[in-house]
C-alpha cells in the first residue's frame, strides 16, 4: 500500500519551502519535486511539440473551429516545447500548515518550480504563497 494516493515516482524528492501570508510568521512547507535531466527534458519537449502539432492536424477537419484551433496549436507547439525544455524541476505537490489559520493540509500544485506559487488555504480560504528555494534546488 502506498503512502500517498497519487502515483509516486522514484525520482521525486522532497524540498523544504515555506508558506507565507503577510502579517503572519512563515510556516514550513514540504514540496514534492521531480528533477528532469537533459535527455528527459528533450523528450518532454519533443512529445509536447508532437502533441500540439498532431492536434493541429486533427483540428483541420473541424468545421469553423479550425480557423482558430489550427493556428493556435501550431504556435502553441514550440512555446510549450520550449517551456518543457527549460523546466529543470517540476513541483508535484506540497504540504504544510497555513500561516494564517494553522490548518495542516496538502496543496495540489503542479508545474515548474518557481520562487513563489499562489495557493489557497482550504480551511480559511486565504490566498497564501508557497515559497521554494529555487536557486539552491537547481544546483
Ligand atoms: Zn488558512
Amino acid at each position: 500500500m502506498r503512502a500517498t494516493p497519487q502515483q509516486t515516482d522514484a525520482r521525486e524528492r522532497e524540498l523544504a519551502g515555506a508558506l507565507t501570508y503577510h502579517g503572519h510568521p512563515d510556516a514550513p512547507a514540504a514540496l514534492r519535486v521531480r528533477d528532469w535531466d537533459a535527455p528527459e527534458r528533450t523528450s518532454r519537449a519533443v512529445r509536447a511539440l508532437a502533441t500540439c502539432w498532431g492536434l493541429a492536424v486533427l483540428a483541420v477537419f473541424l468545421p469553423v473551429l479550425h480557423f482558430v484551433l489550427v493556428p493556435s496549436l501550431l504556435v502553441a507547439g514550440p512555446v510549450v516545447a520550449l517551456s518543457r525544455l527549460r523546466e529543470r524541476c517540476t513541483v508535484r505537490g506540497a504540504s504544510g500548515t497555513c500561516p494564517a489559520c494553522g490548518a495542516a493540509q496538502s496543496f495540489a500544485v503542479s508545474g515548474a518550480l518557481r520562487e513563489s506559487t499562489p495557493v489557497r488555504c482550504d480551511a480559511c480560504g486565504r490566498a497564501i504563497s508557497l515559497r521554494a528555494p529555487v536557486t539552491t534546488a537547481l544546483e
